[in-house]
């Protein structure tokens, strides 16, 4: 048996890529792969719809949001949300614009590093003094009365640092939206969209392929876009044209819906919920319980998506690989910033998946 922990691309579920297997030459008697399907004929028009209502559906996403499917990933975003947004409030005029960073890692520092080079960027909290261990508490955050937006990313990837909250930012800001990166944790909890006003994220940790990206923006953020806007990442118009205004990834939204599909028959976005924090307990017992391992995130920061931890003595960080990698484990090693390992545990890692970690862990300990 293979467990496959990869931070992403990421384990897909196996019914998902058997399925695409089997309908690989021939989608639904169509004679043709979903690769060679005009992506405005009847067909994948059935696809692209299908995916976005099912998305909707298990989000619970409000009528007054807009789901786009864009390409670029999160990092295009990071460009795009500035550009779509930030002139919200300066009539059109980005460099006077100011936005709202509050900084919990890698990902969030490199969001705030490409909206400095469009606007004025306040860091209105950060824990990189602390080595990125916790979410900074919303009290200490230092919010712009004037902030076009706030940005959040709700998951890092990388430093394995989460929010168990959802912060209030409106009343501070005079309204800013709060714009949420959750590229790594989408569909893997219950979330309030309404109050968000843009989610995003790159398809490929939770959902299916990379060249997927997911925006959910709420209706009065759209047609704010700067003049530099590019015309195929201008949310309205991509909005206004169903995400069809250029070709989209078409076998990647295809692959989504079959994920979307796959969620529902789990029973929806809570039964997976349930199943994550089960997963994540397991491992983080483990861990606190041993000796031998350590991780370093605060309790209540704790990723259920992304686990780092360390071998005390770092010496044994190869033999640890190899041997995982031996017994069917994976991908387990952190990304080279953090150092140590990473266990991403995302929707479609079974629980089985982490027992075998565990006892697998539990073994190289005492042999070591
Ligand atoms: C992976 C990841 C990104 C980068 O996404 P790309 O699709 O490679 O642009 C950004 N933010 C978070 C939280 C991620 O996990």
């Amino acid at each position: 048996m293979i467990y496959n922990f990869s931070a992403g691309p990421a384990v897909l579920p196996k019914q998902v890529l058997q399925q695409a297997a089997d309908e690989m030459l021939d989608w639904h008697g169509s004679g043709m792969s979903v690769m060679e399907m005009s992506h405005r004929g009847r067909e994948f028009t059935s696809i692209i719809d299908t995916a976005r209502d099912d998305l909707r559906t298990l989000l619970n996403i409000p009528e007054n949001y807009r789901i786009l499917f864009m390409q670029g990933g999160a990092l295009a975003e990071n460009a795009l949300i500035p550009m779509n947004l930030a002139a919200r409030r300066t009539g059109g005029d980005l460099s006077r614009a100011t936005v709202d960073y509050v900084n919990t890692g890698s990902w969030s520092t490199k969001s705030i590093k490409e909206a400095q080079r469009y606007c004025k960027v306040n860091v209105a909290a950060s824990s990189e003094s602390q080595k990125f261990a916790e979410v900074p508490p919303r009290a200490s955050w230092r919010l712009s009365p004037d902030a076009a937006y706030v940005h959040v990313c709700t998951n890092e990837t990388i430093d394995g640092v989460e929010y168990q909250f959802v912060p209030e930012v409106a009343a501070e800001t005079g309204g800013a939206p709060l714009v949420a990166d959750m590229s790594s944790h989408i569909l893997s909890r219950v979330i309030d969209v309404s109050r968000y006003g843009v989610i995003y994220g790159g398809a490929q940790k939770n959902i299916g392929p990379a060249g997927l990206t997911i925006v959910i923006v709420r209706e009065d953020l759209l047609g704010h876009a700067a003049a530099c806007c590019p015309t195929a990442f201008n949310w309205k118009i991509v909005a206004d044209n169903d995400s069809m205004y250029n070709t989209p990834p078409t076998y990647a939204i295809y692959i989504a819906g079959l994920v979307f599909k796959w969620i529902k028959a789990q029973g929806g976005v809570a039964a997976l919920e349930q199943r994550n924090i089960e997963k994540a307990k397991l491992l983080y017992d483990y861990l606190d319980s041993s000796d031998f391992y350590d991780t370093r995130i605060a309790v209540a920061s704790r990723s259920r998506m992304n686990v780092p931890f360390f071998l005390r003595d770092e010496a044994n960080n190869a033999a640890f690989l190899a041997g995982a990698a031996e017994a069917g484990l994976l991908q387990l090693k952190g990304h080279k910033s953090v150092g140590g390992m990473r266990a991403s545990i995302y929707n479609a890692m079974p629980l089985e998946g982490v027992q075998a970690l565990i006892a697998y862990m539990k073994a190289f300990a005492s042999n070591h």
